[in-house]
């Protein structure tokens, strides 16, 4: 067992740590003030190949695998969590259709999300009435001659008001057929019939948009369809299984960050004589807080491996996700504690990363799904 980055790993974790730190981490508050990511910040990250780590090299991407990814998310959602969810999705995007897709989809799509000059790749799943049990959603997807028109509302999309293309799910059987009738899509930004909604007013992950749209009868060409009809639920659980990666990588980031602030402040801040870090109330809150991030970082650097690997992957990925999200909230919580009264003001970071933390539990399947599908398969065995 060899716990250490091979050297192609070690160089994108260095790449994306070079530009969190110098570009990103600067503007982190910023970003968060003003509700958006600047242009420049997302083409520098495709300039690096880090909008497409793991997708094959003649598609553009940067062909280094899921270890690197997570690697690589971290350090971008140390320096802010909005730019790393931002990241992620266009990564998972990208890999879905270089998975999935036919040479001209793979040829087309996946170069410009490369590149993150044309804007970004957005997951279209959710909706107004289905978040968790997408077999409920009601989006409709019928024939018209050769083409597919798609009609009804998606709900919660990042990054959707800068899409260069959605990956959208509709029915293409009738509701009873629940998640075996879905089929998956792929629209690009500007499409006639596709309305892009008011960007939603989030507690956190303020630079990252998160927009309802509508498809009002949505007409794309039948090789729209991304994977085969009705076999949609497949790609998407595929897709969440390795988003569920990179969201636990993202949710580590977030809690370094939170982690190194607090030993900071823990030196500097002095209470009755000393520095409120030679008080063992706040050192034993700093141990749990090291200790659980390197047991989310492990968990999620073990599913990322066994993805590259090519191995089953699934109950690792959600393990990881639950884990490493429900550490990160535990964590932001505890660095505001140890922060005192300014951690509870604009001032400090501690508060940005709590509010950033705080939907990691819940995006890409709750912590109640996450314990479901783990459950399931202690059951199985
Ligand atoms: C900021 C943000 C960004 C997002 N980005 C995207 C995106 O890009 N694309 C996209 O498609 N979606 C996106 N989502 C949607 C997200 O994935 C959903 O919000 C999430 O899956 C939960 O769905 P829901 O909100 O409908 O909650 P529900 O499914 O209505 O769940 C409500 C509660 O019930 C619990 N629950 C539901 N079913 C069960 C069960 N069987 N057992 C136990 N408990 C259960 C849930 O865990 C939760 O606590 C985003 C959400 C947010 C907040």
């Amino acid at each position: 067992m060899n716990l250490s980055p091979n050297e192609t790993q070690a160089l994108v974790q260095k790449t994306a740590r070079d530009y969190a730190e110098r570009v990103v981490m600067p503007r982190a508050a910023a970003i968060d003030a003003s509700e958006a990511i600047p242009g420049e910040v997302l083409q520098g990250l495709g300039d690096l190949g880090l909008l497409a780590v793991n997708v094959p090299t003649d598609l553009g991407g940067a062909g280094a695998g899921t270890v690197a990814y997570a690697l690589a998310v971290q350090e971008v959602a140390r320096a802010c969590a909005s730019t790393a969810v931002t990241m992620s999705v266009t990564n998972m995007v990208g890999e879905t259709i270089a998975h999935f897709g036919t040479p001209s989809q793979r040829s087309h799509h996946c170069p410009i999300l490369a590149q993150g000059h044309h804007g970004l790749g957005c997951f279209a799943l959710s909706e107004p009435d289905a978040g968790s049990d997408p077999g409920a959603m009601k989006t409709t997807a019928r024939r018209d001659g050769g083409d597919w028109v798609l009609a009804g509302s998606k709900q919660w999309i990042s990054g959707g008001s800068a899409a260069a293309v959605f990956i959208v799910w509709a029915r293409t059987l009738p509701a009873e057929a629940g998640a075996r009738g879905l089929s998956c899509f792929l629209v690009e930004g500007g499409t006639r019939g596709l309305r892009v909604g008011r960007p939603e007013d989030k507690m956190g992950l303020r630079g990252s948009s998160t927009v309802p749209i509508e498809l009002a009868d949505c007409r794309v060409p039948a090789d729209a369809l991304l994977g085969q009809e009705n076999e949609g639920f497949k790609v998407a659980m595929m897709a969440l299984d390795g988003g569920r990666i990179g969201i636990s990588a993202q949710a580590i980031g977030i809690a370094r960050a939170a982690l190194e602030e607090s030993v900071r402040y823990a030196k500097d801040r002095h209470a009755f004589g000393v520095p409120i870090g030679d008080h063992q109330a706040i050192q034993a809150k700093l141990a749990d807080m090291r200790t659980q991030i390197d047991a989310a970082e492990l968990l999620s650097l073990r599913a990322a491996w066994l993805k590259e690997e090519r191995r089953p992957f699934t109950r690792e990925a959600s393990m990881a996700k639950l884990f490493a999200s429900e550490t990160a909230v535990r964590v932001c919580n505890d660095a505001v504690q140890i922060h005192g009264g300014y951690g509870f003001v604009r001032d400090f970071p501690a508060e940005r990363h709590l509010r950033d933390a705080r939907v990691t539990t819940i995006y890409e399947g709750t912590s109640e799904i996450q314990r479901l599908v783990i459950a399931r398969s202690a059951l199985a065995v």
